[in-house]
Order: structure tokens, then sequence, then C-alpha cells
């Protein structure tokens, strides 16, 4: 019997550099910037949480009082929705004082009707945004984009990914354009899914995988491991160079490093989730399986708080990210679970102990003795067997 193919929507965002915007051009995106701002507060100001009600209320007045483009003022609005709605949650929980948020920078948001990315054959660049941000004036932006992100915008160019829409962002005085593109995908439901791989997170091993079969889950299959330790002296040489310019004041160049560092990281990250999703796609219908990151968290202030504090749990996020879409795309599904004591308890026999030292599991009860890292995983792919109610795994009977 076949199943349902549940489709599932892929969004990636693509960041490209506005390059050598002429004077003329400049201007414009300053000045759209800033009545764009004065809307989004304008808007704000009303303290209205339905986008509804407040465009009934407000939208006539908004093309008076303002000059942009109709499909920014609309923009504008849902902006300020967004900001009220997520200032009313902070203020629930008690980290917001104020009685309004205050509004200190925004970026411009165009839905599709507002721009167009064009490709001509120009000699300073192929990729042209076609904006129109105040109404009647349309700029075009020259483009330039890192060559992970030119894939994408190449694909999107020959329409395998949607244009959904495109935040003009500055930073630092330089102009970037997000956009958000999107695709769906079909994939199949986790319950569907003949292995189970569980993805363990850490420190020494970056990622350690293992896989087991959902009719055999005792006998998990061969694992494999990315490395930390690159990642490791990446950050150490980093750590080391901030450390000696700080020394020198040179503040300017320890923010430029910081980006240096967090690309290549970010590239190590790729090829990480590259090799999981590969090795993932050897076995028969793999669902992934990771640990929801507050696990993760909890697991690290447990066990070894220097360790929390060396680990930055972004790059968690980001990596889990990366493996997650590019699994998606190979039509792979992914499920995060919530397991206790995944690194203390034995794959095999379910004891829990209280501490585990150096890079072997050892198991008082059943006399296990597993790579540490891969027994995690193992237990990660076993959270989803017995959450999912496909039945306990029977541990093997307790050598005598
Ligand atoms: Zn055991």
């Amino acid at each position: 019997m076949r199943g349902c193919s549940p489709m599932t929507s892929v969004v990636l965002t693509v960041v490209g550099k506005v390059i050598e915007p002429n004077k003329g051009k400049t201007l414009e995106l300053n000045r759209a910037l800033e009545e764009y701002l004065k809307l989004v507060r304008w808007y704000v100001g009303f303290g209205i949480t339905s986008k509804t009600k407040l465009h009934e209320l407000t939208y006539e007045e908004a093309k008076k009082r303002f000059s942009l483009n109709t499909a920014l003022i609309q923009t504008a609005r849902d902006k300020a929705v967004e900001i009220l709605k997520s200032f009313s949650e902070r203020k629930a929980e008690g980290r917001a004082k104020a009685d309004r948020p205050a509004v200190k920078r925004v970026s411009i948001r165009l839905d599709r009707r507002a721009f167009k990315l064009d490709k001509s054959s120009t000699k300073l660049t192929p990729y042209w945004l076609v904006v129109s941000l105040r109404r009647g004036v349309r700029i075009a932006l020259p483009l330039a984009f890192g060559s992970r992100q030119k894939q994408f915008i190449e694909e999107t160019l020959q329409g395998l990914w949607e244009l959904d829409s495109v935040e003009l962002v500055k930073r630092d005085g330089v102009w970037f354009a997000h956009f958000k593109i999107k695709k769906n995908v079909v994939t199949y439901g986790a319950e569907e899914a003949k292995t189970l791989i569980g993805v363990d997170l850490g420190e020494w091993n970056a990622v350690a995988a293992a896989a087991i079969s959902r009719d055999s889950p005792s006998r998990p299959m061969r694992g494999q491991f990315w490395g930390g330790q690159r990642i490791r002296f990446v950050r150490g040489k980093y750590a080391h160079i901030r450390r000696s310019l700080q020394r020198k004041k040179r503040l300017d160049l320890v923010k430029r490093i910081g980006s240096k560092e967090g690309r290549t990281v970010n590239q190590m990250l790729h090829e990480i989730a590259k090799g999981v999703v590969e090795y993932a796609k050897q076995f028969p219908k793999p669902v992934i399986v990771m640990e929801d990151l507050e696990g993760i968290r909890d697991r690290m202030s447990g066990d070894n708080k220097l360790l929390n504090r060396r680990l930055h749990s972004w790059s968690f996020r980001k990596l889990q990210k990366y493996i997650e879409y590019k699994a998606l795309l190979s039509g792979i599904p992914i499920v995060y679970v919530k397991p206790k004591n995944t690194s203390r308890t034995c794959h095999r026999c379910g004891f829990t102990v209280d501490e585990v030292k150096g890079r072997e599991f050892r198991c008082p009860r059943c006399g296990l003795r597993y790579n540490r890292d891969l027994n995690a995983a193992i237990n990660i792919a076993l959270a989803l067997t017995r959450g999912r109610g496909w039945g306990a795994v029977t541990p093997p009977r307790t050598p005598t």
C-alpha cells in the first residue's frame, strides 16, 4: 500500500549586494527608506493588529500622505502589524516595558507587484533588480551574488523556484537585496520511512549520524562522523587573531575578521549538511531525525558549562536548517524529537549512566562499548520509534 505524498515547501533567502549604485539611485533608495520608516511608524501608531481593519481605516489617507508605491504601502502596513504582534508577545512575557514599540530601523519589503528580477548581458553584472519604490519612479539596481547564491538565483530565473518577495536592507551604508524564494517538494510521511537516521550535533564531532532500520532497530548500521576539528581550528585561529587585534585597538579589523570567519564556518556547515544528506540517501526510504534545539541546550548546560559557552547555538540551528532544506530538496523528510539523556543512555539496554567520560560510552549493565556520539545518534533515531508509537525497541538480553 502506498501512503500519501505530502507536499512541503522549502523557503530560502538569497542575498545579493547592490553594486555601484549611482548618486541618483542611492538618493532614491535613501528617500524611499526614510519615507517607508515614517509610514511603518505611522501605522504602528494606530496600535491595530488586524490587517483588514487597519487597511480600511487608513489606506486612502496613507496614499495621500505618502508618495510610496501602493504595493509598498501595503507591505509597510503588514510590517507594522508584525511589529505590534511581536511586541505584545514580548509584553505578555514581561520582556517589554514601553507602551508602544519603538521602530528604529526597517528594511523595505517589496511583494511581487513591486519588483522584477532581470537578466541581461551588461558589463557590470547580468543581474538587475527593477523596483518601483515611489509612485512613478522606477530604478534598476545592479546586483552581485556569491557562488552559492548565484546558483539559486539562476534556478529562480529558470522558473525552478517561485520568487516570493524581496527586502531591501541597508547595512553600514551598503544596500542588499534579500530574496525570498519558495519551492514545493514532494516527500513522504515520517511514518512511512524505512530507515531512521539519527543525527547528533556535538562539539568533538560536529555531526555523528547513525542509521537504524525500522524493521530491526536493535541493529544499528554503520555510522558516519563529520569532524568538528576543522571548525575548532578555524574558530581557534580567528579567536587568536581577534585577541591580538583587540590589543592593538584595531576594532575595524576585528569586525572584518568576524565576517570572514562567519563565511568560512558557513561553508563548512554547508559541506557537513551535504554529507549528512548523502549519507541518508544510501539507505532505503530514510527520514532524518534531529534533536530539538532546546534539548541540546539543556544537555549542554547540564554536561559542561564551558562547552556551552564555546558552542554557539546559532551554528547548531544553522546547521540543522541547512540539513533540513538539503534533505527536503532530495525528498527526504525531517523530524525533530525531544529525547532525554541521549548521550548518557545506552542504546542497547536503555540504562542511563551518570556521566560519560572520554569518547567512549561504556554501559555497566549490558557491557556495551560504543562511540559516545554514535550512541547518542542512535538514541535520537530510537526516540522516533518510541514517540511515534512504533513499538518499544526490545533490548537484547543482558549478558550474565
Ligand atoms: Zn547497556
